[in-house]
């Protein structure tokens, strides 16, 4: 019988603000649904670390346990899909958004959320992808599913050393793609060379505040992980029949664009929003990621850290200043 659990708590104070750090809860404030999880390892995604900060767009209702990614072993099961031992991950849906999340030694979950492990991968892998990684995996299946082979010429990522970035870097560069890697690090130009990048540029050249309709076409497809000016750039810099993955935000949220990239030059804007993605798909990206999309050496991707130690790296997300993949040890 468990009475308590540790994780990572954010509530309101009595005059309104937002508080949050690493604390001890009764085992009953994790609800009463399903599958009941030990969680091995989290992740800290973009999303968490608005999380954290109580955002009315990623928390419906403080308090709330961030973590939109969890990976352990079946503790506890009502539904006959799961059964204890079993070691399983859980991605977006709405864990670490409407429903408590991962950064905690338990997560209390409908078992439509879970995948089983895939086989191929460890549980601390499956965290190193994270939704970061899936996200990636959907980014270049949409490019794939739309035309673009690895002949087709150069493919932007932006956000190149973030989380999605880089796992969409390497995994393009696998995949056997000319990669060219946007980012505003370019102390970081050889780290994004090692990962599979063909070229590095600065992100001042995906960023073009004239009106024009269209601009010099330049690439081939992109995988965006910034949004805004950047996207509005980029969509007047494909060439003809080009694709652009648009996955993020980091940049801005509005696109101020006329229709003249889609009907005198084709392009394609394939939206990707992991969280909804339904459960028969979700598998197969897992599939992709555990068998022909597997990649080496992921560890040299991740930096561990505990409960106590997220703080600092949300500050440092939000700030734009992380690489690769932050894994969570619970
Ligand atoms: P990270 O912080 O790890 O990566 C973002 C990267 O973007 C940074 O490392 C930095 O890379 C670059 N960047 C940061 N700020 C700016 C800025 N103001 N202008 C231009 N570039 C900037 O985040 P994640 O990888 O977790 O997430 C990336 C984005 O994708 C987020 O917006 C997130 O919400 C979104 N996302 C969306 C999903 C979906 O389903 N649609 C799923 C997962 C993530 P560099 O220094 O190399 O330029």
């Amino acid at each position: 019988m468990i009475d308590n659990f540790t994780c990572f708590y954010v509530e309101k104070d009595a005059a309104g603000k937002v508080t949050r750090g690493v604390c001890s809860l009764p085992f009953d404030a994790l609800g009463a649904d399903e599958v009941l999880v030990r969680v091995e390892y989290s992740s800290l995604n973009y999303k968490d670390a608005l999380a954290a900060g109580g955002h009315p767009g990623v928390v419906r209702t403080l308090p709330h346990v961030p973590g939109i990614d969890a990976a352990g072993i079946v503790e506890a099961s009502t539904n006959p899909r799961f059964l204890p031992g079993q070691s399983v991950v859980i991605t977006g849906n709405d864990l670490g958004a409407g429903h408590w999340g991962g950064w905690s030694q338990f997560v209390r979950i409908p078992a439509d959320w879970i995948v089983p492990l895939p086989a191929g991968l460890s549980l601390k892998e499956t965290m190193i992808l994270g939704t970061a990684g899936f996200t990636a995996a959907q980014c270049v299946q949409a490019l794939i599913t739309n035309g673009i082979a690895p002949d087709a010429g150069e493919v932007v990522v932006t956000g190149a050393t973030g989380g999605v970035g880089s796992l969409a870097v390497k995994l393009l560069a696998q995949l056997g793609y000319q990669v060219v890697a946007v980012t505003g690090k370019s102390q970081l130009a050889s780290t994004l060379q090692s990962w599979g990048a063909k070229q590095v540029i600065g992100r001042d050249e995906v960023l073009n505040a004239t009106t024009k309709p269209l601009l010099s076409a330049r690439w081939a497809a992109a995988v965006d992980t910034v949004g805004g000016q950047t996207l509005t750039t980029i969509v007047r810099q494909l060439r003809d029949y080009g694709v652009v993955a648009a996955c993020g935000l980091v940049g801005g949220t509005e696109l101020s664009l006329s229709v003249h990239p889609f009907l005198l030059r084709g392009v394609i804007l394939a939206g990707i929003a992991s969280a909804a993605l339904p459960y028969d798909r979700r598998l197969r990206i897992w599939e992709q990621l555990a068998g022909p999309w597997r990649m080496s050496d992921l560890n040299l991707l991740a930096t561990e850290v505990s409960l106590s130690e997220l703080e600092e790296k949300i500050q440092q997300i939000l700030r734009g200043e992380i690489v690769g993949r932050t894994i969570v040890k619970i």
